[in-house]
């Protein structure tokens, strides 16, 4: 019998998780990438002996990664020497006052405590919250597929939808376990992972602390890139061609269904079904004919964007741990900034990774490797902003504070080159629309039915799989998008029934 064929456009971690997924249920899968490598924003730069990971940098989740292995046939532990990052991070605030968020309670107390009597009390609420949020979701709103409006507002959903608090924005749910602002920033400032402010998200996201501090941040010895390298190398076993450097143009289109693609070269490619995996709003916009559901798409609230700087330097800065946060003055004013005014805040806060306090092959012996993000706006069509400018200020900032509150005084002097990215080389470089870093937002109307579904409305054979589509951003949520887009191509192709998430093989730390 001839095998069932798919196109997959882009080889970002939907992307190869799908078609993975795909092969080993018996489809024939072409997998169409516009740059040179896999893994699109889950990327690494290698440059004079230095490895950055590009964007993620906290391996979440581990028990998602796990099941999409066992689908796989395969056990995490034999591609990945994970290594869990314990404090999680140091968060630094502008008054000097600093916190180590870590799993060791007596260290959580002790630091709690000293600033805020009832506040240790308040975290351990919190954390309980965190884990009915994150176990519920995981069940039944992110872990699945809703088929209708009626699958999503039916009986018996309903009541998950406030008991998830998806009606309660984050900040004034963290406001009932602390009264101090700096505890309130130090656990809702997460948000930022996906791109969100405290202040729009849903409280239901207070299961990302949960997950840090139960589940643990992880670090997989070799980079973040070392998961990509290893789902695609099963995929290739699975018999999955990758061609890269090969932008689709055009997705071609019959009536109700999808015929396949042409590439930037003219070449046109046939497949049973098409999966998009690049940024939902741009394919839509870009290689898909109906304008009036792209211009829908744009008017959607998407996700702020970063500036990242990636510094090889001559010299080690032990000071500096694997995972920094530094917050910076009103936190509130910062978030309008950044989601209103679509700019740099005027007192940016930031992250700074440094990869080799954890793998020492991150940098050549007695250099360093120092990432930063700072989070911006998203690119403003009306607005023009003058990132050049912009990228000048945010720079300043990050030295700055370096140099008061580590000592590091001395950086600047011995960085051996920086790579850049801001905003206009998210776009440009990943397609992504308004250059917004997590793709569309995550506010009550964009999550769960409300999200763009991972099948088209008209053509019945173009599935999606991404950051942009249900359940949304982040590298385990992806992963179950991409779970969930392969289930709903199974049962809509008849093949067999519904594939059913797999019991992982728990991994050894
Ligand atoms: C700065 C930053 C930090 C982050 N930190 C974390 C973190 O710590 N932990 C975490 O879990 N998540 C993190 N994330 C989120 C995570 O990286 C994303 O959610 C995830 O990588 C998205 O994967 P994707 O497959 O949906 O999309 P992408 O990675 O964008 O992949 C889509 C692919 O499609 C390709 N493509 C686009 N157009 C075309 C075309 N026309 N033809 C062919 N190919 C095309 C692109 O080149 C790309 O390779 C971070 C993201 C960023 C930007």
């Amino acid at each position: 019998m001839n095998k069932r064929t798919a196109l997959v456009i882009g080889a970002g971690i939907g992307g190869i998780a799908t078609a993975a997924r795909l092969a080993k249920n018996g489809y024939d899968v072409t997998v169409l990438e516009k740059n040179e490598t896999p893994g699109g924003r889950c990327n690494q730069i290698v440059h004079d002996g230095h490895r950055f990971d590009l964007g993620p940098t906290l391996f979440l989740m581990p028990e998602v990664w796990e099941e999409t292995f066992a689908a796989l046939g395969e056990k995490m532990s034999e591609h990945l020497d994970l290594r869990r990052i314990d404090p999680t991070y140091k968060v630094h605030f502008d008054d000097g006052l600093q916190l180590e968020l870590t799993s060791d309670m007596g260290k959580m107390q002790t630091q709690l405590e000293k600033v805020e009597k009832t506040a240790f009390t308040g975290f351990l609420n919190y954390i309980a919250e965190g884990s009915k949020h994150y176990k519920m979701s995981l069940k039944k709103f992110v872990g699945r597929n809703f088929y209708n409006i009626f699958d999503y507002f039916s009986l018996r959903n309903l009541p998950l939808l406030f008991q998830l608090k998806t009606l309660t924005k984050h900040y004034t749910n963290v406001s009932k376990y602390f009264k101090d602002e700096r505890r309130k920033a130090a656990f809702t400032f997460q948000n930022m992972y996906l791109g969100l402010s405290p202040y729009d998200a849903p409280a239901t996201y207070s299961l990302l602390q949960y997950t840090e501090l139960a589940e643990g941040v992880w670090y997989p010895i070799g980079g973040m890139y070392a998961g990509i390298r290893a789902l695609t190398k099963i995929a290739e076993k699975l018999s999955v061609k990758f061609i890269y450097n090969a932008p689709v143009k055009r997705i071609l289109t019959d009536k109700d269904k999808v015929l396949g693609v042409v590439l930037e070269n003219g070449h046109p490619l046939f497949a049973d079904i098409v999966v998009g995996n690049a940024d939902l709003p741009y394919l839509y916009k870009e290689l898909l004919p109906d304008t009036k559901e792209a211009k829908k798409l744009e008017n959607k609230l998407y996700t702020c964007s970063t500036i990242m700087f990636y510094w090889g330097v001559d010299k080690e800065y032990p000071q500096i741990a694997h995972h920094n946060v530094f917050l910076g003055g009103d936190y509130k004013a910062s978030f309008d900034q950044i989601f209103n005014d679509h700019t740099l805040p005027e007192v940016p806060s930031f992250y700074v990774h440094a990869p080799a306090r954890t793998d020492k092959a991150a940098a050549p012996i007695g250099q360093d490797t120092i990432y930063a993000l700072m989070p911006v706006g998203h690119l403003d069509a009306r607005d023009k902003q003058d990132w050049s400018a912009l990228v000048d200020r945010a720079r300043a900032t990050i030295f700055t504070r370096l140099a008061k509150e580590l000592g590091a005084d001395d950086l600047k002097e011995h960085i051996k080159f920086e790579i850049v990215y801001q905003p206009e080389v998210w776009k440009e470089r990943f397609n992504l629309v308004k250059g917004a870093a997590f793709g569309l937002s995550h506010n009550f109307w964009q999550v769960g039915y409300l999200r763009p579904q991972n099948r088209h409305r008209q053509y019945k054979n173009l599935y999606f799989a991404g950051a942009s589509t249900h359940p949304g951003t982040g590298l385990p949520i992806v992963l179950l998008s991409a779970r969930l887009t392969t289930e709903r191509i199974l049962k809509e192709a008849g093949t067999i029934a519904v594939q059913k998430a797999v019991k992982p093989v728990l991994h050894t730390a």
